[in-house]
């Protein structure tokens, strides 16, 4: 590997190949973090909405792909899975070992990765959204060329975002599992959150000012049932770790990627000021895992669990005033 070149710390540039959600909730979160200013940042796209979001931010936004790999010392391809190979493999011709190539596509292996880009400097990095509100829980793995260097830029640059863990790309799959819960964990947080709100009060003002206009008796029940809260929650995070356990993680990475899911959600919820089905279905891809997670839990009453749990909180409460 003496043959690598080492990627400049102090100047690289990140070039995103796909302008989607993920690389702008990247690009946000680095930006905002300061680790790296958003003109070292470039992406391409020919649709207004898309150039638009990513040149709010300061980003350069050229008009094809081909740019952004010539402009850049680390590509990012964020684009959706299935078109991974096309991508990749179309700009084979412009990629160098000087370059240091990560894919985010969930499920794409390093394998196939290198073997499309005829480049073995590859990493592969499974983050999710809350790296937009900086609370990411970021997942990588070296492929054959990839330096230790090259691990401690990208542990530096998603680190910027959440946390990092690397691991076994064998993990991967459990990984995925786990940490897609932050979907699943909007659907628990709109129970919680709603659960004893009027009916008449708007869901976002209920979220934002979540005490709004309750009466004293109602605000009591709210404060006892809401005391309840973080205890379903740590029974889910233990739940999750153990699910992950069960996938094949190791303990301690399985309870790391849970409680930082259930914290990144919960900080996309108070933060993003949009509802958490909404957010909900932003992460939930036609056909993807996390819809494949989220029918598992409602075929078994998931959320009539959480607000039955909220309900007899509650009544216990009134029973004990
Ligand atoms: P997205 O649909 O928002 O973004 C994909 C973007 O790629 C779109 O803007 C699309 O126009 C663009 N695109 C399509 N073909 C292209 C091409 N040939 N050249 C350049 N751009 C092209 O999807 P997303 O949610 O941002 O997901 C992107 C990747 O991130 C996926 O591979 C997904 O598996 C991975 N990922 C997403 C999440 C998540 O929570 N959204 C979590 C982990 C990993």
């Amino acid at each position: 590997m003496a043959n690598v070149c080492p990627i400049p710390s102090d100047s690289y540039k990140v070039g995103f190949i796909g302008a989607g959600k993920m690389a702008e909730s990247i690009a946000r979160g680095v930006v905002k973090s300061g680790i790296l200013p958003a003109s070292r940042i470039r992406t391409a796209h020919s649709g207004s909405a898309r150039r638009t979001a990513f040149e709010s931010i300061g980003v350069t936004v050229f008009d094809n792909n081909n740019q952004v790999v010539e402009d850049s010392d680390v590509i990012i391809f964020s684009v959706k899975p299935q078109v991974v190979k096309n991508v990749v493999s179309q700009l084979r011709p412009f990629l160098s070992e000087k370059q240091l190539l990560v894919s985010v596509a969930a499920g794409v292996k390093l394998k196939d990765l290198q073997e499309w880009a005829g480049q073995d400097r590859f990493i592969r990095v499974m983050p999710n959204t809350p790296s937009a509100v900086g609370e990411a829980a970021t997942v990588f793995t070296l492929g054959e060329k990839a330096t230790t260097e090259d691990g401690e830029l990208i542990s530096q640059l998603f680190g910027a975002i959440g946390k990092v863990w690397k691991a076994d790309e064998k993990l991967f799959d459990a990984v995925t599992g786990l940490r897609h819960v932050p979907s699943l964990m909007f659907l628990k947080l709109d129970l919680l959150s709603l659960n004893l709100m009027p009916m008449s009060a708007p869901v976002t003002s209920c979220l934002l000012s979540p005490l709004g206009d309750l009466s004293s008796s109602e605000l009591l029940l709210h404060r006892q049932a809401d005391g309840s809260g973080p205890a379903y929650v740590f029974l889910a995070i233990e739940a999750l770790a153990d699910g992950g356990v069960a996938a094949g993680l190791p303990r301690e990475l399985a309870l790391g990627l849970a409680s930082q899911t259930v914290l990144g959600a919960a900080s996309m919820v108070t933060s993003m000021a949009k509802h958490p089905g909404q957010l909900k279905d932003d992460v939930a891809s036609p056909g993807g895992t996390t819809i494949a997670g989220i029918h598992e839990l409602e075929k078994s009453g998931f959320r009539g669990i959480l607000m039955n749990a909220v309900v007899a909180a509650a009544k216990r409460s009134r029973e004990l005033s």
